[in-house]
């Protein structure tokens, strides 16, 4: 008897929660807040330089940085480590064409019920966030439920939320993983886009006549009748993919063609479920509002990367290094990033000249990344030829052949005998990818050949610790 009633509550609650999200009329979306004054900005920057609704030959590069949020206890994760390499696949895609491209700075795991499955916008405070938010990169933070807005939103949750435009932090739920270009959509707040529909500065005359001050701002994008959603006159058919309704615009006009591919619209996701649209799109005018807030917003220009970068004099043991080129990065004399110190090098090139040295403990992560943003992905390590010893010096460690595709011989001098040695290989994340124990090695030369056929292009440390040493040696993989 228990248990069948416990069986009719839990069919009942599945129907409850399906009932409610599925065949709710009222939309969700999220409400930001816009800087006027930055938008104005950017605005003036078209005028100045006379650029309108086309395609840029500026480059950006910008960093973004993945947050995972979980319960506390580690469980419910926002998204899956995996899940986040398409969900950067998705965000690069959607800004190819326009010469904006983004470089993923790395990601972590954050533990917090609330801000994993309890965060309720409009009610909590954003500066929950704050704390978890790495400089100078657009930080994304993925999390299981999203609270807040109207009913809708209240019963299922935001898809996504971006809080303010522009911005450097947006926030995805985990229904939306792999949804509607999602993630590209929040960062699109992020670099000063409104909805399609936007009606916060007035509704959109269907013939234009308003385009640049109402609506979303912008010239190219339709008027979008979505904005009179919640009044009789608004309609859709059965499935919720086409607009059916009466509305009139401020001219009294009713023929809409609405903007029903547009990122930045809502027409994508139909009734019950269906998804309308997928391949959604920019406009040549969204393109250029993104390019006028990526060149006149402090905030974001702090997370682009300049042409070419040299990082030197650099020891740090804790807090964030993000450092990035659009061409190449390279390091001069003494980069020492240890400890818990979050450090990401980045660019097409990638070149790090001796006195670079990277060793991770305490949660720390140095994060060696090639842009795939345009040329030929490159990088070399100076130091390759030099063997790198840390901790004993009477130690010698060496690879070769360095880079390698397949195997690398690691030779090593031990200054006494050891019963039992580690070498862990730890990739671009500090993350050990591959352990060996070595028994009862001899006190002098040794040599081990370490299979790295399986890993991917990128740079790797191999570390060897005994009783009272320990030898590092970077090894590059290149495929
Ligand atoms: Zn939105």
């Amino acid at each position: 008897m228990r248990t069948n009633n416990h069986l009719r509550l839990f069919v009942f609650l599945i129907f409850l929660t399906y009932s409610v999200c599925s065949f709710s009329q009222l939309p969700c979306y999220d409400n930001y807040k816009i800087d006027k004054a930055a938008l104005q900005k950017a605005k003036e920057f078209e005028s100045q330089n006379n650029i309108n609704n086309s395609i840029q030959s500026s480059s950006f590069v910008i960093r973004v940085y993945f947050h995972i949020l979980n319960c506390s206890d580690g469980t419910l994760p926002g998204v899956t480590a995996a899940q986040l390499t398409t969900e950067f696949d998705t965000l690069v895609a959607a800004y190819r064409a326009n010469n904006i491209c983004f470089i993923n700075a790395g990601y972590d795991n954050i533990y917090n019920t609330k801000l994993d499955s309890n965060f309720t916008v409009g009610t909590d405070n954003s500066s929950l966030f704050d704390s978890y938010r790495v400089p100078d990169c657009i930080n994304i933070f993925y999390m299981l439920k999203i609270k807040g807005g109207n009913s809708a939103c209240t019963n299922c949750g935001f898809g996504g939320v971006t809080l303010g435009i522009p911005n450097t932090f947006c926030l995805v739920a985990k229904s939306n993983v792999g949804v509607a270009q999602t993630v590209a959509h929040e960062v699109g707040h992020c670099m000063g886009l409104l909805h399609t529909f936007d009606f916060s500065n007035g509704y959109e005359d269907i013939n234009g006549s308003n385009s640049s001050t109402a609506g979303d701002q912008i010239t190219d994008t339709q008027a979008d009748p979505f904005g009179y959603n919640s009044q009789s006159c608004y309609n859709t058919s059965s499935n919720g993919c086409t607009y059916a309704g009466s509305c009139k615009d401020p001219n009294g006009a009713s023929n809409f063609s609405p903007p029903y591919t547009n990122l930045m619209a809502y027409w994508w996701n139909g009734k019950n479920g269906v998804t309308c649209y997928s391949a959604l799109v920019l406009t040549g005018g969204q393109y250029t509002r993104v390019n006028s807030f990526l060149s006149t917003n402090s905030d974001l220009i702090n997370c682009e990367s300049p042409s070419y970068v040299t990082e030197s004099g650099i020891n740090i043991s804790s807090g964030y290094l993000m450092a990035s080129a659009i061409n190449t990065l390279t390091t001069s004399g003494t980069v020492d990033i240890s400890g818990s110190a979050i450090a990401l090098l980045g660019g097409s090139t990638v070149t790090l000249e001796p006195g670079f040295d990277a060793y991770a403990y305490d949660g720390g992560s140095t994060l060696i990344r090639l842009s795939q943003c345009s040329g030929t992905p490159n990088f070399a390590i100076a130091e390759k030829l030099k063997p790198v010893a840390v901790a004993n010096t009477s130690n010698i460690l060496i690879a070769y052949p360095n880079p390698t595709s397949s195997a690398v011989n690691i030779a090593f001098t031990l200054a006494h005998n050891e019963s039992k040695l580690s070498l862990k290989v730890y990739d671009g994340n500090m993350k050990a990818v591959k352990e060996i124990s070595l028994q009862d090695r001899l006190k002098g030369r040794n040599t081990i050949n370490v299979d790295l056929s399986k890993f991917s292009s990128g740079i790797y440390a191999v570390i060897i610790q005994g009783t009272d040493m320990l030898m590092k040696v970077m090894v590059v993989v290149q495929k």
